[in-house]
């Protein structure tokens, strides 16, 4: 099969593998549409740590069941189907105790952070554990489909998140997981929602796609700026979808007294936290690691058309441009946005 490999750091090619085996409870995939995420762009020099050569990347798909494997009884040939990205044990205490998303021994398609090495879906073919595979409505295209892995990060934040009729949010970074945190918190009851960006053509894609004002925060104080836009008070709550000190001051300091904080954002390992800021504003931090039995309803939000993936996706392009479309995103093309491939 073809596939696109990442053969060292920095070199992508596109090779000829053998097809994946598959174990009785796996089964074999024919990719139609993988999304490139941002983790595997930044994987790419070896920076992360966490896409170790050889590999082929690609954990946000979707396709049509090729082959089943011997106790796989509910899945034929053809079935149109996406997958969770993270691959759980099912019998750890965390599995035990329904936080899958924590799993001792979680696995990452299409990651290879050194304990293990796990082919993902920049391929003509991957094998899936059955118990993280979801069957798609006819309504929805591969190509949709393979954004329900960032659309279920999106709405495990906001699940987490104390959201009541009517409130104020705040939704620092406008990239891909907080177009969609925006859309989720939305649905979740937020009234006004305020996103935060350095990037105009961010901020404006925002209020296409919900929210109702714009801040941006290289003209000073963001957070000063916000408690001015809500009535000196602060917003009831702000989901942080970056990563980095800056943006996580902005979002606490965006906040009323008793707010609350969700931190989705993932890049920086420490920060500079506010601490006096936390305590004595009495601020819940919550932090949110990917989703956890969310699938089911991003199918039905995106098939319902209740949230919107649409104007995310830059391009769709064959498996073979993978190279040219991961050195752009590389290099930090402006506005890019999902960028899907199709093997
Ligand atoms: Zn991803
Ligand atoms: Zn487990």
């Amino acid at each position: 099969m073809n596939a696109l490999l990442l053969k060292e750091y920095l070199n992508l090619e596109l090779v000829d593998m053998p097809k994946p085996e598959i174990g009785p409870h796996d089964v074999l995939v024919r990719v139609r549409a993988c999304g490139i995420c941002g983790s595997d762009v930044h994987g790419l020099d070896g920076k992360t740590g966490r896409r170790i050569p050889p590999l082929v990347m690609g954990h946000e798909a979707a396709g049509e069941v090729a082959e089943t494997g011997s106790d796989v009884r509910d899945l034929r040939p053809g079935d149109r189907v996406t997958f969770d990205s993270t691959v759980y044990c099912g019998r750890c205490f965390h599995c035990l105790r329904g936080e899958a998303n924590l799993c001792d021994n979680r696995e990452v398609l299409g990651v290879s952070p050194g304990p293990y090495r796990r082919h993902g879906a920049f391929a003509e073919y991957v094998s899936v554990p059955r118990r993280i595979m979801y069957r798609l409505p006819d309504n929805l295209s591969y190509e949709q489909a393979a954004l329900i892995e960032a659309v279920s990060v999106a709405v495990h934040a906001v699940g987490l998140t104390p959201v009541h009729l009517g409130d104020t949010a705040v939704v620092v970074g406008a990239g891909m997981i907080g177009l969609l945190t925006i859309q989720a918190v939305k649905l979740a009851g937020a009234t006004r929602i305020i996103a935060v960006d350095p990037d105009e053509s961010r901020l404006e894609l925002a209020l296409k796609m919900g929210a109702t004002a714009k801040h941006n925060p290289t003209a000073g104080d963001a957070a000063a700026a916000i408690r001015e836009m809500t009535e000196g008070r602060g917003a009831d709550l702000a989901l942080e979808c970056v990563g980095a000190s800056d943006p996580i001051r902005t979002a606490i300091g965006a906040v009323r007294k008793g707010g609350a904080v969700t931190l989705v954002g993932n890049v920086a390992p420490e920060i500079n936290l506010p601490l006096q800021s936390v305590v004595t504003r009495q601020i819940r931090l919550q932090g949110s690691c990917a989703s956890n039995g969310e699938y089911p309803a991003c199918i039905a939000l995106l098939s319902a058309g209740a949230i919107q993936v649409g104007p995310l996706i830059s391009a769709v392009a064959p498996l073979a441009d993978g190279p040219s479309w991961f050195d752009r995103l590389y290099r930090h093309e402006p506005n890019l946005m999902k960028v899907i491939l199709r093997p």
